[in-house]
């Protein structure tokens, strides 16, 4: 059968060829919020971090028309939107979104990861969602003008983060189903504490056989809230099954392994070898992804893009021959998978502990989020 979608491969401008965030955040002029978080308020916040539960004080945002373009560039006051009912975005869920992580350095410093790869990322689902796309500087201006406004949220604390949520949706009011005239292009923020409470603990993973949240030639390579509420379900089910979180098997054949709801997912061999499911069109291209298959073939590791067979997994952990299951995404940074079941199997991954890989990859990408590697592909672009 043919692959309809097509495989990219996304790497945006690195941050030595993005111009620095002192130039590019007036591009999203700031107008102050009147009534901001009080200090008590703010001290409240950083004393009980959870994810995506308390918001800044500022958005930024822009405004998409056929006749003019983006325009309407601005930082404000983070608020309601007003919003018509016939908004498409309501109707026939034409939005996409995006996910970064703002990390504050030893130094006071405020740095992200690879923006411009999530900016490259952000105009490949606009593009497979029929949006208009947003120059990769504006993107990133929109990052640098938001959490200059915002400093004062972005946590201190060992693991914690300020996360960045751009997102662009249709705004038109209008029934008709066509791709909308109007778009909003916004970014909010959330301090986030470190995503594993009681240290870095392997979860357990149910595989979804009954539902597939895309298939070929759908939305799969496109981040986008559509892909997300098909998955809602079989998340729910799982987690009434006592497993955290889902793994989604391709549309097609049903065998192999495609990702998570949110995260990709990782083999590691008995060998070292490092497997990961291949850029199918079904699969989004996570970032966290991309700097682990680099980080890997630096050190000169075997690492390989392949369909990974759901028989033969279990067969190979039964066997020893795998030796350890991760997933990764910005979120989690690298989530150690223990327990992989599903209809008729139920298997053990190495003890239920992490794996030597898996903690040496963890370790690797969070020494360079906070400045405590070297970052030899240039990665970190500096916010403030
Ligand atoms: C965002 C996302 C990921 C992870 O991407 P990162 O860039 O690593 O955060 C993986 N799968 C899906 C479906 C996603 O939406």
């Amino acid at each position: 059968m043919s692959t309809p979608s097509p495989v990219t491969t996304l790497t945006g401008l690195t941050a030595a060829e993005l111009p620095g965030a002192p130039e590019l955040a007036p591009r999203f002029p700031l107008t102050p919020n009147p009534a901001p978080a009080s200090a008590a308020d703010l001290d409240a916040v950083m004393g009980h971090l959870a994810f995506g539960v308390a918001h800044t004080d500022h958005m930024a945002r822009a405004r998409w028309t056929p006749e003019g373009g983006w325009h309407d560039r601005r930082t404000e006051a983070y608020g309601t939107l007003t919003l018509s009912p016939a908004a498409a975005v309501l109707h026939y869920g034409q939005e996409i979104f995006e996910g970064l992580k703002a990390y504050r350095h030893a130094d006071g410093s405020v740095w992200t990861f690879r923006p411009g790869f999530n900016a490259a990322r952000f105009n490949a689902s606009g593009r497979r969602l029929a949006m208009p796309e947003l120059p990769e500087e504006d993107f990133v201006a929109s990052l640098a003008a938001l959490v200059a406004a915002d400093d004062r949220w972005v946590p201190g604390v060992e693991g914690s983060s300020l996360y960045l949520r751009p997102f662009m949706f249709a705004s038109e009011a209008f029934l008709g189903v066509r791709s909308a005239h109007e778009f909003e292009y916004l970014v909010i923020a959330s301090p986030v504490g470190p995503y594993f409470v009681n240290g870095f603990e392997p979860v357990a993973i149910w595989v979804a056989q009954d539902y597939h949240r895309v298939g070929p030639g759908g939305m799969g390579a496109a981040k986008t809230g559509g892909n997300y509420a098909a998955s809602l379900l079989p998340q729910h089910e799982a987690y009434d099954k006592g497993f955290e979180q889902v793994c989604f098997l391709d549309a097609v054949t049903g065998t192999h392994l495609e990702e998570l709801g949110g995260m990709n997912v990782f083999v590691v061999d008995a060998d070292g070898t490092v497997r990961t499911p291949a850029l199918s069109g079904t699969i989004l291209e996570g970032g966290t992804r991309a700097a682990i298959l680099q980080l890997l073939r630096d050190q000169g590791r075997a690492v390989r893009e392949e369909d990974i067979d759901l028989a033969g997994l279990l067969e190979q952990l039964r066997s020893g021959k795998v030796a350890e299951v991760f997933a990764c995404g910005t979120a989690a940074v690298i989530t150690p998978i223990g327990r992989l079941a599903g209809e008729g199997f139920d298997v053990t991954v190495a003890d239920g502990r992490p794996g030597a890989t898996t903690t040496e990859l963890y370790t690797a990408l969070t020494d360079i989020h906070y400045g405590r590697r070297e970052d030899p592909h240039d990665w970190m672009y500096r916010l403030v």
